[in-house]
């Protein structure tokens, strides 16, 4: 079976101006490993996949790489579930600690007026979890049981393969938890909410067929929590947002210059989270972002402003946060407001 397959045009930008890089590769996290004890690969084949820099666009690829059929694998088979978006949703509905983005939100929320917030794919990575806790402000033991209530029931129709008694006793339960549900949505009715959206893909470098906790399914999840509304995206389409995040998942698709203009196109701000590796790029990853790509950003006019240092968070790895927009006028401002 070929696991590799050679990347020598630069993902974001198309260019064949790659140039190896000096920088190692970091040791194997524990994606890595179970990459590598699932498909049974030796040492000696992880370690052709080199670092690369594109001359262009100066994002850091992995050359050769997983093809794109490993790779599907990769984000569904062998580790289907994102971890850490789960852990945000978890971390939220049992102990109500928001992910963490330091001030980001609250400096998003007090420049720029939002009443139609989209993202794409990983429903809690980014600011979802954020409007919801803002527009329902409940105490602790809410979200605990509407958390139970929802595993609960979106599991509960789960019969194939079961007796008959045991769908008919289901179904009483499946009914039980809707009721519960409704109830303490029906707590929330009076608040106005923002509109938002998910597009979703199946991108093979994405979490998607597999994003699963307890056989419920991030995207189901979210549908009923956050009332989305969940659009496939097709790039083509015209909509319009006040506001558009892609929180760890600009490195999660092969089509991410597609998927960045979409956003662009169709939000009058773009705010952006992602790796920013310092040393090589992880081997779970084909390329990652830096800081010189938002210098390339800003030459190909689309405006930014790097929020890294802002929003004053404490990172545990390397990673960005930018805000962009094809409008200047809009990025001045927002710089005006920011800095005053
Ligand atoms: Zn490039």
């Amino acid at each position: 079976m070929k696991i590799l397959e050679k990347y020598n045009k630069c993902t974001f930008c198309n260019s064949k101006k790659l140039v190896r890089s000096n920088e190692k590769n970091p040791l194997n996290n524990f994606y890595v490993r179970a990459i590598k004890s699932d498909l049974n690969i030796s040492n000696q084949l992880i370690n052709k996949i080199k670092v690369y820099k594109c001359l262009r666009c100066k994002i850091k690829l992995n050359n050769p790489w997983f093809n794109k059929n490993i790779s599907n694998k990769i984000f569904s088979t062998i580790y289907g579930q994102h971890n850490r978006s789960w852990e945000n949703l978890l971390n939220f509905m049992n102990n109500r600690i928001l992910p963490n983005h330091g001030l980001l939100y609250d400096l998003l929320n007090k420049n720029i007026k939002i009443k139609n917030y989209a993202e794409y794919n990983s429903p809690f990575m980014g600011l979802f979890l954020n409007f919801y806790f803002n527009e329902t402000r409940q105490n602790s033991k809410y979200y605990k049981t509407l958390h139970n209530n929802l595993i609960n029931y979106l599991s509960s129709r789960q019969l194939a393969g079961s007796s008959i008694k045991q769908k008919i006793l289901s179904e009483k339960k499946s009914r039980n938890f809707a009721i519960k549900i409704n109830q303490l949505k029906k707590k929330l009715k009076h608040k106005k909410n923002i509109i938002k959206t998910l597009f979703i893909d199946n991108s093979s470098l994405g979490w998607g067929l597999n994003d699963n906790h307890k056989s419920v399914g991030s995207k189901t999840y979210a549908h009923e929590l956050f009332d989305l509304q969940i659009l496939n995206l097709i790039y083509h389409k015209k909509y319009s947002f006040d506001l558009f995040g892609i929180f760890h998942s600009l490195d999660h698709t092969f089509e991410p210059s597609k998927l960045l203009n979409f956003a662009l196109k169709n939000s009058k701000f773009v705010v952006i989270y992602c790796h920013n590796q310092k040393n090589g790029v992880t081997k779970q990853h084909q390329f990652s972002i830096t800081e010189d790509f938002l210098r390339y950003l800003n030459k190909k006019k689309i405006y930014n402003i790097n929020l890294t240092s802002i929003i004053d968070k404490s990172f545990n790895t390397s990673e960005i946060y930018f805000i962009c927009s094809k409008s200047k006028r809009n990025i001045i401002n927002l710089k005006k407001k920011i800095y005053g």
